[in-house]
């Protein structure tokens, strides 16, 4: 046994179990989960898809990952599915390939309103293989679908992106299809975040619209880490297959793709539907007991929302990232709409409830949190007290090896 590396995994399982994960992207993979991600699937080579493998001794993993692909397909409403992305990132790098083999423009949210790396970060591959323009968010920092049209419009894109990281509202999918629809593009949607929200039926799905919906299965979805391509259109899934193996990767990760067979499976549970539920509830409470404390944040209709900590305790989004980790409540730094802050510093904190609602932070817990942010970034109550109230919460919930 590697004592070196095992004694860093009974760290880690510590610091989550102690800790409130505020965190918007992250979540708690349940114990079936983990146990088919920790299997002997690993040592399975399977390149290729189920029935046209590279390999000999493919006929078990190729049940399993049908499987996966029959959930994923009957979780989103959709006909066609590939389970293999390793990462949400790979999954949009072959979505774009797939949509745009030659090239060409695409239009996505302003970056630091929202937008992901891999949607024309100068820093991403999505940048150099593609030309990137944005759209902004308007000075409430909700989405303006006129004002989409009308860039849409002047630079005429072949592919319309929609689906965020930090964005706090509801998006009108069925919208941006007919945008897309009047200026002639493809449509994308990388639903990233909210899948989990999707797969509850508490948000538009986006397969009913877009030519290709992405996603991570580790967010609101509560899946393995790991990515996930959605379309209803049978040309476009054997492009997205190539584009994925061969294009982009080697063999799949059968124990990953269980994984995410598992979690395709428990999402489709009414457990989930209610969990799903719980966790847009626990987020408004959270933001309006902050909002009526007089904190300034956005507001919200999913499982996250916007605390401008500058303008409501004076600190930076980092200095009270940091702050609350003194207390062992994790959050993120995060860009605010027309934020006048640099990305290493910014503005304020993205906050979600995903992580602790799978543990089962109820609705009181959630005020209780809001509470206690709003005490320790204005300096109105000691760390060790406030770590003595984030102990009691954590104690009353689940344990995370128990999830
Ligand atoms: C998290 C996220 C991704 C990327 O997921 P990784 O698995 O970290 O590569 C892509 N798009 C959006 C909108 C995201 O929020």
């Amino acid at each position: 046994m590697d004592k070196e590396i095992f004694e860093l995994i009974e760290l880690e399982n510590k610091r989550q179990n102690i800790g409130i994960e505020l965190i918007a992207s992250e979540n708690y993979a349940s114990i079936d989960v983990r146990n088919a991600c920790g299997s002997i699937l690993t040592n399975k080579y399977s390149e290729g898809y189920p029935n046209k493998r590279y390999y000999g001794g493919c006929e078990v993993v190729d049940q399993i990952e049908q499987i996966a692909i029959d959930r994923a397909c009957k979780l989103f409403n959709c006909k066609y599915a590939n389970v293999q992305p390793h990462s949400g990132s790979q999954a949009n790098a072959a979505a774009y390939k797939a949509l745009l083999p030659n090239g060409g423009k695409i239009l996505s949210l302003v970056l630091n309103d929202g937008g992901h790396l891999t949607h024309g970060s100068k820093v991403s591959f999505s940048s150099h293989l593609y030309d990137f323009v944005f759209y902004p968010l308007d000075k409430d920092g909700h989405l303006d679908y006129n004002m989409i049209l009308k860039i849409a419009k002047e630079e005429k894109p072949d592919l319309i992106l929609s689906g965020y990281s930090s964005y706090p509202y509801a998006i009108d999918f069925k919208r941006i299809k007919e945008i897309c629809d009047e200026v002639n593009c493809l449509f994308m949607v990388d639903m990233a975040h909210i899948a989990g929200l999707i797969a509850a039926n508490l948000h538009q799905n986006p397969t009913l619209y877009a030519d290709v919906v992405t996603s991570t299965t580790h967010k609101t979805l509560r899946g393995p880490r790991g990515g996930l391509i959605l379309t209803n259109d049978e040309k476009m899934i054997n492009r997205i297959n190539q584009a994925i193996f061969p294009y982009y990767q080697g063999g799949p990760l059968q124990h990953i793709i269980a994984g995410k067979a598992i979690c395709f499976k428990e999402a489709l549970s009414d457990d989930f539907k209610k969990y799903a539920k719980n966790v847009i509830d626990n987020t408004k409470a959270c933001r309006d007991t902050l909002y009526n404390l007089n904190a300034i944040v956005s507001d919200t209709d999913n499982h996250l929302f916007l605390l401008n900590t500058l303008h409501s305790y004076n600190l930076t989004g980092l200095q009270a990232q940091k702050k609350l980790e003194e207390i062992n409540i994790t959050t993120n730094k995060n860009m605010l709409p027309n934020d006048t802050l640099t990305p290493k510093e910014t503005s304020g904190l993205r906050i979600g409830f995903a992580a602790v609602t799978t543990r089962g932070c109820s609705n009181e817990d959630a005020k209780e949190i809001a509470k206690l942010i709003h005490m320790y970034l204005s300096n109105q109550i000691q760390a060790k007290e406030a770590i003595d109230i984030v102990e009691k919460l954590t104690q009353k919930w689940k344990k995370i090896e128990e999830i």
